[in-house]
């Protein structure tokens, strides 16, 4: 079962690849079939097996040798290895269904803030639509503990958006609401401690060796990512652990 959930997020990984370079810059995700950006030659049926094409060509275009960045097969494996990953924690429930739409969305966000700084409002405004809808099927308890999560973190955000003048983007604020509906109160304010914790460590370190300049803005998005699927996966550990440093 897990191999045919890995090859299947394999596939999937790649869709989101293309999702992920075409929406920002609003091109079709259908049409036309992927090509080598430098030489523009047509993918063949083989070129496009993920991962597997990557290692067969060693990294590069059969056409014209330019390298692919590493960068494509790695989110094809990081999506594939959390689909797994979510299964074996959560098992076959619909909460299953909603794990990996929230993988999904987190990979694409993962992608377009990195490549382009931006968060499009067509995703969100997409996932906000299904996670509504699996929501109203498989409810957080209570449940209206959606709303109140994502009315919650919404404010939060504006207000701190407000005070830092602009040092919160609208993307994230956006992409916080509509985490709100899936992790409830609880969570999305776990996500957002780590997200900072995540961002203010990566700043450091980023300064220290030089990758980031002062004062230029580093996309948070990739850190609400990774923030969102350790509160999402590990609340139970994360809360068991918290409360024993009282007790
Ligand atoms: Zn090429």
């Amino acid at each position: 079962m897990k191999l045919i959930i890995f090859v299947y997020a394999l596939l999937l990984g790649s869709f989101l690849n293309v999702v992920g370079l075409r929406i920002p810059a609003k091109q079709s995700i259908v049409k036309p079939r992927s090509a080598c950006p430098t030489c523009g030659k047509t993918l063949t049926f083989v070129e496009l097996i993920p991962v597997l094409s990557y290692v067969i060509q060693s990294g590069k275009c059969k056409h014209c040798k330019t390298s692919i960045s590493p960068f494509y097969p790695l989110m094809e494996l990081t999506t594939a290895c959390l689909f797994v990953f979510a299964y074996s924690k959560i098992g076959w429930s619909f909460e299953l269904i909603i794990a990996w739409t929230l993988i999904t969305l987190l990979v694409i966000i993962f992608i377009t803030d990195i490549k382009f700084m931006l968060i499009p409002d067509k995703i969100l405004f997409f996932f906000a639509f299904v996670f509504i809808g699996e929501r109203l099927i498989y409810p957080l308890q209570p449940w209206w503990d959606s709303i109140a999560g994502a009315a919650l973190i919404f404010m939060m955000l504006l207000i701190i958006a407000i005070l830092s003048k602009g040092g919160m983007g609208g993307g994230d604020i956006k992409l916080y609401t509509v985490l709100g509906i899936v992790l409830g109160t609880k969570l999305v304010l776990v996500s957002f401690f780590f997200a900072n914790i995540l961002g203010a460590i990566a700043g450091l370190i980023g300064m220290a060796i030089g990758i980031f300049e002062k004062r230029k803005p580093i996309p948070f998005g990739p850190f609400i990512a990774i923030a969102t699927l350790i509160a999402y996966f590990y609340h139970d550990e994360l809360f068991a652990w918290y409360q024993s440093l009282f007790y």
